[in-house]
């Protein structure tokens, strides 16, 4: 049986034991819900693979407490990461650092790296607090399924699979963490999302967009991965291919398909009466909304049409990339 409690001093104490006894928990973040374990200990570690399907070699993110002494846990911070921890962290960035080694290797799937996020949710902060441990984390979703944003969804992938869902109400950004490598000269993002290759320009003076090349080695494993996908069929347009959507609907209708356009302010206006959900008019409120409209959209359709917002930069690249994911294309990081 899986319990959805509040964050109260009564759920954490059940968390903590759970955690302590090598159990998996799931919890609120300002992006999407995590399912964390003990980071020291590698049968915990390993279960949360088990329980998401995920595959062996795409690495897990630890999450700590804001006073959490990351030197602890990794090496070599460059001048750049603390100028960025200053001004983005607690907060949706993940930063990856030389690993020392002190949490259990099946954390980083054997790499000499490992990621690191301090999240600002409040719920994630006071779990984090209670357990005292480093807790590796991937979203709180079955593999390759969308991301879950809220403690609803996380009962939907994981009902009977984790005792404890952590209810901290709907996550604010909807996204998943930038991941940013703090490994070099400069700063690399290898997972856009709502800390912008932009906004790290801007704070430290560079910043690279890492493109992962098919059947290349990936820098992030997490990036060759089919990821974010609902369970009905997807098409994906461009905003100039809107008449081309408009007619695949018109068709599949005709012959009795359930069909949603998924689309922005301004598709919103080429729709006419057809049936169809917003993501937004803003790049923070479409993020925000992304994943629940998917889960929504597999739910009550056969076939979800998007027709692609046109602006790609800032906080868009990451829904972009995570649009571009859930129709099946071909992908860059
Ligand atoms: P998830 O927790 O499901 O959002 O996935 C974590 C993401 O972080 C994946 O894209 C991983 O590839 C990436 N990641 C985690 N650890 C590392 C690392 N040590 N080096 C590079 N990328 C990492
Ligand atoms: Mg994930």
């Amino acid at each position: 049986m899986t319990e959805i409690l509040p964050v109260t001093e009564d759920s954490l104490k059940e968390a903590k034991r759970l955690i302590l006894r090598g159990d998996a928990v799931a919890f609120p973040t300002e992006t999407v819900y995590g399912l964390g374990a003990n980071a020291y200990d590698t049968a915990a570690v390993n279960k949360i693979f088990e329980i998401k399907g995920r595959p062996n070699d795409n690495p897990l993110i630890v999450h700590v407490h804001k006073d959490f002494d990351i030197s602890t846990l990794v090496a070599d911070v460059p001048g750049y990461a603390k100028i960025l921890a200053e001004k983005f962290l607690p907060g949706p960035l993940t930063m990856v650092y030389r690993s020392k080694g002190a949490v259990s290797s099946a954390v980083s799937c054997g790499l000499d790296t490992l990621a690191i996020r301090i999240p600002s949710h409040e719920g994630a902060q006071k779990f984090l607090k209670y357990v005292g441990l480093p807790i590796a984390a991937p979203s709180a979703n079955v593999s390759k399924h969308v991301s879950p944003t809220s403690a609803e969804h996380v009962l939907f992938d994981l009902n009977g699979k984790i005792d404890l869902i952590l209810d901290g109400g709907e996550c604010s950004g909807g996204i998943e963490s930038t991941v940013l490598d703090c490994t070099g000269d400069i700063p690399v993002v290898l997972r856009s999302g709502l800390v912008s290759r932009e906004m790290v320009e801007e704070a430290v003076g560079a910043c690279r967009e890492y493109a992962y090349r098919e059947g290349g080695v990936a820098r992030s494993p997490g990036m060759k991965y089919k990821h974010y996908a609902p369970a009905c069929r997807t098409e994906m347009f461009e905003p100039a291919q809107y008449e081309q959507a408009l007619a695949l609907y018109d068709f599949e209708k005709a012959k009795g398909t359930k069909v949603c356009i998924i689309c922005d302010g301004e598709g919103k206006k080429l729709v006419g009466d057809r049936k169809y959900m917003c993501l937004g008019a803003t790049p923070g409120e479409m993020a925000s909304n992304l994943y629940a409209e998917l889960r929504e959209g597999e739910k009550t359709s056969d076939l979800l049409i998007v027709i692609s917002p046109a602006d790609r930069s800032g906080v868009m690249a990451g829904v972009m990339n995570r649009l571009t994911k859930a129709c099946g294309k071909r992908y860059e990081n």
